[in-house]
């Protein structure tokens, strides 16, 4: 097979999984290169920037938050059911304080500012508030409901405020980052094994091609969340500029390909087929969302699970783009968010309940 690049370690996707993957095998010594389909961030960027977090973070610590793993598990516990497996929790947990160590020494702000009431989301002043249901009646009596939602510090919503210190961070650390790369299949050897990826580059594209699919990948992320004919014209250009211009390419991964590049909710026929409730709302993510690493690693032999894993109970909210309004549904009903917020949104409701 012949190779364009290659590298120790290939990420495919670099929103924040994709960028501390990367962080992470470039501190153990591999060779980093990441690709991303449009200009890197993914929804993360586009997020608000909150990290669940607790068990006696220096945040916490410091703002004199008492809280400790054991509480913070139980909550947990109770509020994911059955969809991570217990172990997988409790090192969540046990590992939270040192996440946001991590964050914070990759450059991540954080601040000690505690919002005392509970909001979906706070304003300006604050940055560690309730961003889970540890107030409402059930939780209440189950731990004593403290501050675990650790706000990136700036303006809005601050998710790029994660995204961009770990992005300097990656490439201070000496990762290589490839945008504009659609990973399109998984190269394996005779034995079945990942040993790189075929994609299209828009590489050499020339230059104010490659200025115009960033701008308009841009608009398409925000504000083409917020309205969808916006986005969906671009998508199309985006589209059209892909095809006219991008090139094959090849990348061995000597070590791996690590998967990281987001959830489905921008894929209709995925949406119908594990959760048709979500197929109507606004999908709160990026064009790059079409489950594509999903399917990716299935047609590598990978099994998918939990595809239409759901929050057990609760209400939750349904934005309307048509209306520009929120309206709320009823237990059982259909959720218009992403599948990678809904249980945030789910929390936030079920706690003014
Ligand atoms: C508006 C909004 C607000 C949110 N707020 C919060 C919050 O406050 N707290 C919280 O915990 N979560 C929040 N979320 C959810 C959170 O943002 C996501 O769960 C998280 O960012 C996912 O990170 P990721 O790295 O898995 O994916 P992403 O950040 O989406 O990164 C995936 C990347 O993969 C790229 N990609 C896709 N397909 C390919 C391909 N075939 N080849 C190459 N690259 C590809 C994409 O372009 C993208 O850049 C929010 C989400 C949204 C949309």
């Amino acid at each position: 097979m012949v190779w364009d690049d290659a590298t120790d370690v290939l990420i495919v996707g670099y929103g924040a999984a994709g960028v501390c993957a990367a962080l992470e095998a470039r501190a153990a010594g591999a060779d980093v290169l990441a690709v991303d389909r449009f200009n890197g961030g993914g929804a993360t960027e586009l997020s608000g920037g909150i990290v669940y977090a607790g068990g006696g973070t220096t945040i916490q610590r410091e703002a004199g938050i008492d809280d400790t793993a054991d509480a913070m598990f139980t909550y947990l516990a109770r509020e994911v059911g059955d969809a991570v497996r217990p172990e997988t929790l409790r090192s969540f947990v046990d590992s939270s304080p040192d996440m946001i160590d991590w964050l914070m020494g990759h450059g991540v702000p954080f601040e000690a500012s505690v919002c005392p009431y509970k909001t979906s989301y706070p304003d300006n002043r604050y940055y560690l508030y309730y961003s889970g249901s540890e107030c409402s009646g059930e939780f209440r009596a189950l731990t004593p409901p403290v501050q675990r939602g650790h706000r990136a510090k700036g303006r809005g919503a601050s998710g790029k405020m994660i995204y961009q210190p770990l992005a300097r961070s990656a490439a201070r650390a000496g990762v290589r980052f490839r945008p504009h790369t659609r990973v399109v299949a998984l190269e394996s050897d005779g034995d079945g094994r990942v040993i790189g990826v075929r994609a299209r580059s828009m590489a050499h594209a020339p230059l104010l091609i490659r200025k115009r699919f960033a701008a308009m990948a841009s608009i398409a992320a925000k504000p083409g969340i917020y309205y969808p004919p916006l986005r969906r014209v671009l998508e199309r250009r985006l589209d059209a500029l892909e095809h006219r211009y991008a090139r094959e390419v090849r990348i061995r991964a000597r070590h791996g390909v690590i998967l990281c590049a987001g959830g489905y909710i921008a894929n209709q026929d995925i949406l119908a087929r594990h959760a048709p409730g979500y197929t109507g709302g606004l999908a709160l993510g990026t064009t790059g969302d079409d489950g594509s690493a999903i399917e990716l690693a299935v047609a590598a032999g990978a099994v998918a699970d939990r595809m239409d894993w759901r929050p057990r109970s609760g209400r939750t909210t349904r934005p309307s783009p048509a209306r520009n309004r929120i309206r709320s549904v009823s237990r059982g009903s259909s959720p218009g968010r992403s599948s990678k917020v809904r249980s945030r949104c789910w929390t936030c409701r079920s706690a003014r309940n």
